[in-house]
């Protein structure tokens, strides 16, 4: 089961589903923080906006409610990346700011996250890529923060927050049905037209619409679903915390070629997540994918290989979602003024604070109010579509496999891959 919806504390708020025809000004599909952010900032534009948001399953569904809970600076391109940054700093704070004063049991704290290499060839690449924004971290320093096994140095960025993803999303959602917002759950758009939305029991007629369903965008070509699957431990006794650090919840990772993430959680427990999982044919979603054996087994074998005191912990939760990879692993926030239509998403594993960024930047391209986040490269920007299947399942599956050979390799030859050079120029998974 998914820690987040285990660990809610309350039953959460069920909603009706649309029932009988209505009119909007701005109708959102999908009930994720890219259309409550959405939501939130043109409220806050303009109060006297009419605004219906229409969820397929229910609110958190999507992957903002079952993510690795990094509110980062991350961007998947570096296109643009000097530039959007800033903006992405103050997304962080916003969102600080928001949970601080509405939504405290979201947990926020902002200490930072921490990269650990572990063997040559990673601390070879860290001391390579690190940016400005990162400070080296010396094995010493770098064991005062986490005891992680095997650990030889590290990057520290303090541009990360850690927060409790499920509690956030539902808090918005009740936050933004205060502000006058309308959400229907159960309610699946089918058809999405100019100022036309249609569900199986009723129309939305609206003078714009966003599509805010990013992993479960229609058109197979236009992004990779790529999987992504988490663990959780049960709540660890302050004997393991002493050894394992992480005292101000600082998110962290180990410098591997292949995805992971990790979090001291609000109640205690370690929350980790990675990639691994293979892609499947013609982009389709499936939940069976989400609670594949192997891949939590393997995370679970690499969370006890950097902890050894959690030989004997219980791992009580699995599960897992897919994130949205675009051909160039380029976000997009897109507003077609003539038709009436926004869309964004294409975060790759990025979407927590860039889909706050994303929400409030189509409030203002919708309300035509003058921002300099209405002018950043991921505005109105055109991705290449995937290759065709089998092109597409060969490609991405085989960069999967790649990946973990890379980690491989750089653990045999102690020198940065070869195989992930080249890989590189291809697609990161
Ligand atoms: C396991 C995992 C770990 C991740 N970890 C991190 C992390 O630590 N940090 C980070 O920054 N990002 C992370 N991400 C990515 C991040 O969670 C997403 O990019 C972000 O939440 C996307 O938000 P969204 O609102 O655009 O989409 P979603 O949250 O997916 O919301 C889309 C909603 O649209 C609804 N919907 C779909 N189709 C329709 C339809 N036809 N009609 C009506 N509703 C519809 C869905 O039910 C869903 O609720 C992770 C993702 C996963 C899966």
């Amino acid at each position: 089961m998914n820690l987040w919806d285990d660990t809610l504390f309350y039953n959460p708020k069920e909603r009706p589903a649309l029932s009988e025809e209505i009119d909007a000004d701005v109708a959102i599909i999908g009930g994720g923080f890219t259309g409550l952010w959405s939501a939130y900032y043109l409220k806050s534009l303009d109060s006297t906006l009419r605004i219906v948001i229409l969820e397929g399953e229910r609110i958190g569904f999507g992957a903002s409610g079952r993510n690795g809970g990094w509110c980062s600076a991350l961007y998947p391109t570096t296109h643009g990346y000097d530039e959007v940054r800033p903006h992405l700093i103050e997304s962080i704070d916003a969102i600080g700011t928001f949970a601080q004063s509405h939504a405290p049991e979201v947990g926020f704290v902002k200490s930072g996250t921490i990269t650990v290499a572990r063997n040559k060839a990673q601390l070879k690449r860290i001391h390579a890529s690190s940016s400005l924004h990162e400070t080296y971290l010396s094995k010493g320093a770098l064991l005062g923060r986490i005891g992680m096994k095997g650990a030889l140095g590290g990057l520290y960025t303090p541009d990360c927050a850690v927060i409790h993803p499920g509690r956030l999303v539902r808090a918005l959602a009740e936050y933004v049905e205060k502000l006058g917002v309308i959400i229907y759950e159960k309610t699946r758009a089918l058809t999405i037209e100019p100022n036309r939305v249609t569900t199986s029991n009723a129309t939305v007629r609206a003078t714009s619409i966003i599509k805010a369903t990013e992993v479960f965008s229609q058109n197979p070509r236009s992004h990779a679903p790529i999987y992504s699957l988490m663990v959780a431990t049960e709540p660890l006794t302050d004997e393991i915390w002493s050894e394992i650090g992480l005292a101000h919840r600082e998110t962290f990772s180990e410098a591997l070629h292949l995805v992971n993430y990790g979090q001291r959680t609000i109640d205690n427990r370690l929350a980790v997540g990675g990639r691994g999982a293979r892609y499947l044919f013609g982009s389709r979603l499936r939940a069976q994918h989400e609670m594949e054996y192997r891949v939590h087994q393997e995370i679970i074998e690499l969370v006890r290989e950097w902890f050894p005191a959690l030989k004997r912990t219980k791992f009580t939760h699995r599960w897992g979602g897919a994130v949205s990879i675009p051909r160039d692993w380029h976000p997009y926030i897109n507003w077609d003024r003539a038709s009436g239509i926004a869309r964004a998403g294409g975060y790759s594993g990025d979407g927590v604070t860039l889909s706050h960024l994303a929400g409030k930047t189509l409030a203002h391209l919708i309300l035509e109010r003058e921002h300099p986040i209405t002018s950043l490269p991921h505005v109105n920007w055109r991705n290449p579509l995937w290759e065709r299947e089998p092109l597409r399942w060969l490609g991405v599956n085989g960069s999967v496999l790649a990946t973990d050979l890379a980690d491989r390799e750089e653990e045999l030859t102690r020198r940065p891959s070869l195989i992930a050079k080249t890989l590189n120029s291809f697609i990161r998974v």
